[in-house]
């Protein structure tokens, strides 16, 4: 009702849309909504920001009878679909569980800002008829681009000739680029649902049967599928997936960013009839923003991806399956720290839907969930078609006669002619990059280490130089010793991988050998290795942990562990834990095909009740005491931790930051603040590392405590301050 008395802006109420932007904001922005435009939450929309504008999602509108008017106004609204409200509280709730902005968890949404765009409008550059007049040579880099014959987009162009995008749209007002339209995105195939699925054994019917009941109540249920390696799992998580895909739902499969192998995609697409979706980070960005788009619009029904899928902005997720559920490598590090498969498990109590952990070596977390009653179990047993684990066999080290500079025991040595004189493939794994972990001086006693980091330089002897694993600084290996200059005494000491070949070549000079290790190989190299690996191209396998992930070698009936005792030694909480992992999954490598494997553990404590365990495949005594030592102790799962490292340039300095934070810690029931410590790696690129550690009982709220305690912590200068609540890789 209008009348005199009313001001005029309480008759016409401001409209405004809360954006939240991809940036270290902690909270939206409020704008005005233009007259004539239709905005709603989910909605991504471009906004100023002082003098640039950026793009965001609408967390909110509502309406204003204020006399704010100096609101600025939303520029547009891009043509996506909007973000689900069960993403945008997902959003809302990771940024609460792990204190972290907002804006910097919606960034990981936000990825892909091109495929903001209506895929049907985007424009691209080829090469033009014209040659410029100036020839800079910035300008010649795009041209030698564009010469490639791939229509591609200003900012792609701009990116592979490393120019600004100025130069390619001045080239482009020449006619030097002529713009093309780009093709549409290809389509996502239908999936089939009964395309190439296995007639399962009767263990696998049970556990598929209970699985597609979980999925059929559309409701959140976590269910951990716990079975030895070679049992079948990828068969049974597939009849779950089947049965979301039934409901009209998308099924995400997130595997460890390593185990995205031809061969698997290859065995999804005969299960499910169509090539999935993938996700992972060597994505061209074209095709990164189709599978965003398809994600976004619903098309994209499976996708099979590395952790950061989970932040795809999905339409209708209907469930979850996290395949090698106790992979270290779900947890983030860098950025927004964040441990993908709990996160998978909110989002599923958020999204209502159902979540399936798959592990022959489950996390003591979900085991401790199975026990709490929170998680249901479902179990395989045997290995399908052949009952037999690979019998595995210790070799106490201390008992062989190894030469200097030997790693392999004979017993090892005469097993692996063995098996690659009957014609199968054999796997040496030793967990440790480079070709020596340590190099001394033999005059003077003194170790080469990295000038910028607590480490030791790792010599690489394919690449000829010494490495620092923590900030990658190489040198060349040293004739004389720095320290005392004594020439020809500097000495590698133990064995890396590169070291293991050089003593694998000499012994079996004819083997086809590959060697598997994240810094010799990459990417597409690596999926080609491992492909030959899986095809029997290769007949000796060298490798590092890269080969302990989910792989299905069915040539190989030998796996022989130069080092067990490796990953013992470490301070990490969760070494026992992750070496009965690893050393499980290792050997599980083994006997996958058709002939039965076995695997042999050169240890020096065979007395161990890791090793004792190993040997006998008996997994559950010896997580049983691993769970109580934890309890004992008060760590996850039996109580929570948060890691706090503070970092600077001056050692003194920091540790005093450090101090004074730990000092203004409120106290607490149920929570202990220990340290400053030094940090595990207590120097890394020139910072001084200094570590709390927050220990807290199961039932006290972390977030608020850290919260509370840490707002009004401001690290100035070169300090800085690291959050990780429940830290996996003590750094
Ligand atoms: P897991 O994931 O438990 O390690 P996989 O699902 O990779 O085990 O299965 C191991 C091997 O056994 C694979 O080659 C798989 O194709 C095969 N397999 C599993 N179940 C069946 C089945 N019911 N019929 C035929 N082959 C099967
Ligand atoms: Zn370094």
């Amino acid at each position: 009702m209008a009348s005199k008395s009313i001001p005029e802006h309480m008759e016409n109420p401001l409209r405004i849309a809360e954006v939240l932007l991809p940036l270290a904001l902690g909270q939206a922005y409020s704008y005005a909504i233009p007259d004539g435009v239709q905005l709603a939450a989910g909605d991504f929309v471009e906004v100023p920001l002082g003098p640039r504008s950026y793009l965001g999602c609408v967390w909110d509108v509502g309406q204003s009878f204020g006399t704010n008017m100096k609101l600025r106004a939303v520029t547009r609204r891009c043509d996506a679909p909007p973000l689900s409200e069960a993403h945008r509280k997902f959003v809302d709730w990771l940024s609460a569980y792990y204190l972290e902005p907002k804006g910097n968890v919606l960034r990981m949404v936000m990825r892909v800002p091109a495929a903001l765009d209506d895929p049907k409008m985007q424009m691209a550059w080829v090469l033009g008829e014209v040659k410029p007049a100036k020839l800079t040579a910035q300008r010649a880099k795009v041209l030698d681009v564009a010469a490639q014959g791939f229509a591609m987009k200003t900012s792609e162009l701009a990116e592979a000739a490393g120019v600004g995008a100025s130069v390619v749209k001045a080239l482009g007002a020449l006619d030097a680029l002529k713009e093309v339209a780009l093709p549409p995105h290809r389509k996502f195939a239908v999936p089939d649902l009964n395309a190439g699925a296995f007639k399962l054994n009767s263990d696998q019917q049970v556990a598929a049967a209970s699985l597609r009941q979980m999925v059929a109540t559309r409701a959140h249920k976590v269910a951990l599928l716990d079975g030895v390696t070679g049992s079948g799992k990828t068969e049974v998580y597939f009849e779950a997936m089947a049965a979301a895909l039934a409901a009209g739902k998308q099924v995400l499969l997130l595997l460890p960013e390593i185990a995205l192998t031809a061969p698997f995609i290859a065995r999804v697409e005969r299960r499910f009839g169509c090539e999935p979706a993938q996700w992972h980070s060597d994505l061209r960005p074209r095709e990164r923003e189709r599978v965003w788009r398809g994600v976004a619009s619903g098309e994209a029904r499976i996708v099979v991806g590395a952790r950061s899928a989970l932040f795809l902005p999905w339409a209708n997720l209907g469930l979850v399956v996290v395949d090698e559920e106790h992979e270290s490598a779900y947890k983030q590090d860098e950025g927004v720290p964040y441990h993908a498969r709990d996160m998978a498990v909110l989002y599923g109590v958020l999204g209502k839907f159902p979540v399936v952990l798959s592990s022959a070596t489950p996390s003591l977390e979900s085991l401790v969930n199975v026990d709490r009653g929170r998680y249901d179990v479902v179990k395989l047993k045997d290995r399908h078609g052949r009952p037999e684990l690979p019998e595995t066999s210790l070799i106490d080290m201390t008992a062989e006669k190894l030469e200097a500079g030997q790693w392999l025991s004979p017993r090892l040595i005469a097993d692996v002619a063995t098996a690659l004189q009957a014609g199968d493939q054999a796997l040496l794994f030793l967990n440790r990059r480079g070709f020596a972990p340590l190099t001394l001086c033999r005059a003077c006693g003194h170790h080469l280490n990295c000038p910028d980091c607590a480490a030791a330089m790792v010599e690489h002897r394919f690449r000829k130089q010494l490495q620092c694993h923590h900030c990658g600084h190489v040198e060349p290996v040293p004739k004389a010793c720095p320290s005392c200059g004594a020439e020809g005494k500097m000495v590698p000491v133990g064995p890396g991988i590169e070291r293991l070949a050089e003593e694998a070549v000499r012994l079996f000079p004819d083997a086809r050998m590959a060697i598997l290790s994240s810094d010799l190989s990459r990417g597409q190299m690596l999926r080609d290795t491992l492909r030959g690996i899986e095809e029997g191209e290769f007949n000796l396998v060298l490798g590092t942990q890269l080969v302990a992930k989910g792989h299905h070698f069915p040539h190989l009936t030998l796996v022989g562990i130069v080092d067990a005792d490796l990953a013992l030694e470490s301070s990490d909480p969760r070494a026992g834990e992750r070496t009965w992992a690893l050393l499980a999954q290792v050997a599980g490598r083994s006997g996958r095909g058709a002939k039965p494997g076995r695997a042999l553990v050169q240890t020096y404590l065979p007395q161990h009740p890791l090793m004792k365990a190993l040997a006998r495949g008996d997994r559950d005594t010896y997580l049983e005491g691993e769970k109580r030592i934890r309890e004992i102790a008060g760590l996850p799962p039996h109580g929570r931790l948060a890691g706090i490292v503070i970092s600077g340039k001056d050692a003194n300095e920091t540790f005093r930051f450090a101090r004074d934070v730990a000092q203004a810690a409120p106290p607490a029931e149920g929570i202990q603040v220990l340290g400053p410590a030094p940090a595990p790696i207590a120097m890394v690129r020139g910072r001084h590392r200094f570590r709390l550690l927050v220990k807290a009982q199961r039932e006290v709220n972390l977030q608020a405590f850290l919260g509370a305690w840490l707002k009004d912590v401001k690290p100035k200068g070169s300090l800085n301050l690291q959050l990780d609540v429940d830290p996996y890789n003590f750094l």
